[in-house]
This record gives structure tokens, sequence and C-alpha cells, in this order.
């Protein structure tokens, strides 16, 4: 059935959602009864009570998952049975699909198309792929002397937190949870403030796959209390970071000033997307570039937020560029056919804007929006905004803005459009088109970044890890290598 903006909205109505913590096994109050209200940031209006969860909410719930990892019920659980459990509990998530893409565009403003059609089969996807994963990896054999045997094998490491932001809530938390689960630890996961409420919904249908009590916690609360509390806990061996780089490198404080557990960090981004003079399909370009910086308003990690371009077709992407812009309206994110939904918060929106004014204050050229839009629906949106006319040193295109804003830096040579890119602290993804195989090649090499997207932009599955250079972070979410940030390596030697 397809549904429509009424189907979608009549059934937000008769929504319950939980704002309570999960730990050991069930829903509970922060200790010190503590909440904060859940806003919906396409209305303004308070969705839900959220548990503030503190450093006592924290205590519990890595005791909690201590107990679980050491009893070896999860732990010790062989790898194939716990693949049957992962994969219950994707198909929980599947036939649940509708409730939790709707607590995904509540929560943070998405269109609900997305929510459905990208995050959920996302999410489901990665806890797929771990489960199916965890059965065909193995260990070594080290080449040692004939007298000895040495066998090297792969343990889970222990307590792991994921710590993870609002843009992607689920599909994010799915990224730490697959592996860290599969490979046998106890986890958990503290969605961010403006975004708890898939990551406790999910928490209850893992318990009904069958996660033990105490191996899949959700602590919710804020960043500097709880998020705090568990990069600072004594007894977490790991944290899956997904988040600023700001906060990033509060967790490897945090990781010193303790017991300097392991840290992944996935953090932030202003990739550069190149578009050279030769490229043979501008109107292609155009759309990929579009997409690269508004879709999810913005709100994304490897945004291509900045559009290096040779200036001889500058004008004729440009003129592409903005009209798909024009076209893009902030629209009700319960409206199917809507594609630009809101930005999380007020204290986001400020930001973005606040990031235009100085756009044109360092004399950037805006071309197209940056305005409030929908400001009668009390909700966050802003017109998807592009600038020209922008210098590589400028804010604009050096600080992470995080919305849908683009700025345009002209250059005239691909080592001029190379310099430009790699002139950033970030270094998450970047993307180039090129119809000269060479010009291709020699980018992939030279741009420092985790990622790089060649004739095409933001494509990416479970079987390619992703993560950053440079202060974009370290570790990889996604494929084998994720297994990296939640296991152990162990040498065990025998002589014969
Ligand atoms: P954030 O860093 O503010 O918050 C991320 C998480 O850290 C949240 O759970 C938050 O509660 C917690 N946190 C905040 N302050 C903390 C503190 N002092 N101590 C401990 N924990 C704290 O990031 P955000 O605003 O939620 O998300 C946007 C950022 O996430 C952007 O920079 C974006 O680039 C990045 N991001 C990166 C990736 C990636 O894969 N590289 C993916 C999505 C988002």
């Amino acid at each position: 059935m397809t549904m429509t903006r009424e189907d979608w909205s009549a059934r937000a109505a008769k929504l319950q959602p939980e704002g309570r913590a999960f730990i050991d096994g069930a829903y509970r109050h922060a200790l010190s009864g503590k909440t904060f209200a859940n806003i919906n940031p396409a209305t303004g209006q308070a969705i839900c009570e959220v548990a503030e969860c503190d450093v006592a909410d924290v205590d519990l719930a890595v005791a909690s998952a201590r107990k679980a990892f050491d009893s070896g019920i999860w732990s010790r659980m062989a790898p194939a049975d716990r693949k049957r459990i992962l994969l219950r509990f994707s198909e929980l998530m599947a036939s649940h699909s509708e409730e939790l893409a709707l607590l995904e565009t509540l929560d943070v403003g998405k269109p609900i198309t997305n929510s459905f059609t990208g995050d959920l089969p996302s999410a489901i996807g990665c806890i797929q792929w771990y489960a199916e994963a965890i059965d065909k990896l193995y260990g070594e054999v080290a080449p040692t002397p004939h007298d000895f045997t040495a066998i090297v094998v792969r343990e889970p490491i222990g307590v792991v937190a994921a710590v993870v932001p609002w843009n992607y809530p689920l599909s994010m938390a799915a990224w730490k949870l697959g592996p860290a689960l599969a490979a046998g630890n106890s986890v958990i996961l503290k969605p961010a403030e403006q975004s708890p409420l898939t990551a406790v919904r999910i928490a209850q249908l893992g318990m009904e796959a069958g996660l033990p009590p105490g191996v899949l916690n959700v602590v919710t609360g804020y960043g500097e209390t709880a998020g705090r509390a568990l990069g600072l806990h004594m007894d977490v061996d790991a944290v899956g970071f997904t988040g600023s780089t700001a906060v990033g490198k509060l967790f490897m404080k945090y990781s010193g000033e303790s017991n300097i557990k392991r840290i992944g960090l996935e953090c932030g981004g202003k990739s550069p997307h190149i578009v050279l003079a030769d490229c043979d399909d501008l109107d292609g370009a155009a759309r990929a570039v579009a997409a690269g910086i508004f879709s999810n308003a913005g709100q994304v990690c490897n945004a291509g937020s900045r559009l290096i371009v040779e200036e001889p077709i500058r004008a004729q992407l440009l003129e592409r560029v903005v009209a798909i812009a024009r076209d893009l309206r902030p629209g009700d994110p319960l409206d199917p056919a809507t594609r630009l939904g809101a930005i999380v918060s007020q204290q986001q929106l400020s930001s973005v804007m606040g990031y235009v004014k100085t756009g044109r204050d360092e004399g950037a050229r805006l071309l197209v929006g940056g305005g409030r839009a929908r400001e009668e629906s009390g909700g966050y949106f802003i017109e998807p905004a592009v600038f020209d006319g922008v210098g590589s040193g400028m804010r604009i295109a050096q600080e992470e803005i995080f919305g849908p804003v683009l700025a345009t830096i002209s250059v005239r040579s691909l080592d001029e459009a190379l310099k430009v890119a790699n002139d950033t602290i970030y270094g998450l993804a970047a993307g180039i088109w090129t119809r000269d195989i060479r010009s291709a090649q020699k980018a992939a090499k030279a741009l420092r970044a985790g990622v790089v997207w060649i004739n095409c932009f933001d494509k990416g599955n479970m079987s390619a890890p992703f993560g950053g250079f440079k202060q974009s972070g370290s570790g990889r979410d996604k494929s084998m290598h994720a297994f990296d940030k939640y296991m152990d390596w162990k040498a065990v030697w025998t002589a014969a």
C-alpha cells in the first residue's frame, strides 16, 4: 500500500514513544528521576520526556554489561548461535520498519521517505551483514619454529560504549552494534540527546530476539554527563564514537585520564567535491553535487560541502546546481513527497543561519537560499543555500557547517584543485568528476580522505570500510575492518 501524508500522520498520532533508558533487560527511569523534553524539530513541540541518565545510571549499565560479559552467556556463545539471534533481531527491526521510521522522522525531522526507504533498510542490512559475517571470521596460525605452534585468536574486547550522533541515529547505532555485538561484546549505546527514540525501541526488540539481559543497554542523557561518564569509566574497554571532532578529542582525553580504553572515532568532515572542466556529464555532476550537500538537510558527515570547480565550467555547473536548489523546498517530513526536512534543533538552525551570515560577511556571493522556511510550522527549516566566490581560507570553506550550505571555490588546474581539496583539518571523503582516467587516479592517490568517489558521490555499502584521515577520525566502520575496533588479538604458544 502506498502511504500518504495522512496515513503517516495517523500512525504517528497513535505512537507512544518510550523515553526511558534500557538497562539490564528492562526499561528504567533515571535514578535521579530527572527527565528532559524530546522536541520534534518539524513542529517545535515536545514528543515525550526522556530519562536524563547520569553517572549513577552509567555505573548500573556498565555493571550489567560487565556481568553479562563475564558470565559468557553471550561472549562465549558459539558464533553461529549469536548469528541466529542477530538475524532474528534484524528481522524484528524489519517487521517494525514503519514504527521505527516514524520514530526517527519525529525525532530528527528527516523526510519519512528517507527514513523508511533509506535509514531503515541500511540499519537492518548492517545487523544482518555482521550476523552473517561472524561465523566466517577466522584467526591465524603463526609461522613459528617447528617445535612450537602459535595460534592467533580474536577475542571480544569486553564492555563497549557506542556513543552516536543525531543525524542518522539508527544507522549510526547499527554500524556500532553490528560488529560489537556479533563479536560477543556487551554494549552500552548512548544516543544523542536529540534522538533517543529508535535506540530505546530497538533495545526491546533485541531482547525479544534473544539478546541476554545486560548485552545491549541504552543510556539516554546528555553528552557532558552520561557520555562523559562512559568515556571516563574504568570498566569500559572500548568506545565506538561517531560525532564531532571536538567531542572525539574529548574521548581521547577521557581514555588517557582513565584506563586507556580503545577509542574508535568517526568524526566530522568538510568533503571536497571536485568537478574538472573535462567532465562530460555536467547534469549528472550537478545532481550529485546538489544531493551531496542537500541530502538530510546537509546534516551528513561526508557531505560534499566544498564544490571545487574548474573555472571554464563554473557558471554552467552552478546554473544547474542553483536550479536544483530552487526546486528543493523544505516540506513536512511526514509527507512522502518531501525531499528536504527539518534541521534537528533550534540551536543547530541558528548555527547554520549564522554561517550563512558569516559567508556574506566574508565576501562570498550567496546565489540562492539561506533563509528560514516554514516558520509557521513552529519547526526549524532552512532553504538550501549556494555560495559562489568562496576563498579556501574563509570560515565557510574551513568549518563544518552541518547544514544545506554549499561553498564554491573556483580553480584553474587539477593541481590547484587537489591543493585546495586537502587544505582542511578534515579527511573523511572526497569526490572527483573527470573523463580522464589519469586525472582520476592522480586525484585518488593525492586526496587525503578515507573514501574517494570517481564520477559518483556518496556511494557505499557494508562491504567497503568507511572512516576518516586526519581529524575526521581513526578506525573504520563497516566491512570486516570494523571488527578491529571491538576485538583483541591473543597469541597462544604451545610447545611441541
Ligand atoms: P556531538 O559530537 O555533539 O555528539 C555526538 C555524541 O557525543 C552524542 O551522543 C552526544 O551526546 C555525545 N557528547 C556530546 N558532548 C559530549 C561530551 N562532552 N562528552 C561525552 N560525550 C559527549 O555530535 P552531533 O552534533 O551529535 O553530530 C554531528 C557530528 O557528527 C558532526 O560533526 C558529524 O560530522 C559527525 N558525524 C560523523 C560521522 C562519521 O561517520 N564520520 C557520521 C555522522 C555524524
